[in-house]
């Protein structure tokens, strides 16, 4: 999208040309940057999982007794990380490329949450995790309902990844004149006030040796952040190290769809 426009040949146009010129070098030089850079990550990221379900079947192949349902969940789990990790990619070059858009409809964003973290609670009910959906009344918004949905999915599940000893996750819906907000609150870890701003930069993992962290690519927030700014939603995070974090979205309201008022 390099806006160039050489219609006379007078100088301040040749002047602005080079500017353009200097601009689409730099862009590029980035984006070549970024190729490289996602290369790397992703072989690593990629290779990871699949060693662990490669010796993990070989090891239940070759002796019987380490067929148990511990192992094959390993296998499931590092299945499931694969699959992240590729939705992710392919949202990323999406993004890269410019063409992720966004299809608007108007939904019952209530009804979505609720959806989203019955499916998320059966799923992780087992080990211990509770989330709990605070709401008082249904809303309606005009917003790309499957992109809200993975906004919602990847705040849950950094916040249930994140989250302290009591496991508690709470989803709060708080509707205002004319607008609603999304907060996912966790009780865990926190994040340090001066590393706020970049947690939502492609990649970024605020400690590294962070033994649950490890299992995340860094990309979740990153997309994140695209979805809600092509809404021209407003978004944040608030946090205390030891404590929590609190991440929140807001989206405008709309009246229901006629056939459903
Ligand atoms: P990841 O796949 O690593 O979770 P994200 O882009 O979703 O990537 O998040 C980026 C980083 O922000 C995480 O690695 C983590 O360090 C931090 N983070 C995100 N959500 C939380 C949270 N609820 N509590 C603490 N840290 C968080």
């Amino acid at each position: 999208n390099f806006d160039v426009k050489f219609e006379g040949n007078d100088y301040r146009e040749i002047g602005q040309l080079t500017d353009t010129l200097n601009y689409a070098a730099e862009e590029l030089g980035k984006s070549e940057g970024f190729r490289r850079e996602l290369i790397a990550n992703v072989s690593h990221d990629l290779r990871t999982p699949l060693t662990m379900i490669r010796a993990y079947s070989e090891v239940m192949r070759d002796l019987p007794d380490e067929n148990t349902p511990e192992n094959v969940q390993v296998i499931i789990d590092e299945a499931d990380r694969l699959t992240n990790l590729v939705n992710d990619m392919l949202d990323i070059s999406k993004l890269e490329a410019g063409v992720l858009e966004i299809n608007l409809s108007v939904f019952n964003l209530t009804e979505k949450i609720r959806c989203v973290l019955e499916r998320y609670n059966k799923l992780r009910e087992n080990e211990g995790y509770e989330i709990v959906f605070e709401s008082d009344q249904l809303v309606y918004v005009e917003a790309d309902e499957y992109k809200i949905y993975q906004v919602l999915y990847n705040f849950v599940n950094n916040a249930i990844n994140y989250t302290g000893d009591d496991k508690k996750v709470i989803v709060r819906q708080k509707v205002n004149p004319g607008y609603v907000r999304i907060e996912v609150r966790d009780s865990g870890v926190g994040i340090e006030q001066d590393q706020l701003p970049y947690v939502w930069n492609r990649y970024y993992k605020v400690d590294k040796t962070h033994k649950r962290a490890v299992m995340g690519t860094g990309l979740g927030l990153s997309i994140v952040k695209n979805i809600l700014d092509l809404h021209s939603a407003k978004y944040g995070v608030e946090s205390e190290v030891g404590k929590g974090s609190t991440f929140w979205f807001e989206l405008l309201t709309t009246q229901p769809p006629k056939e459903e008022k």
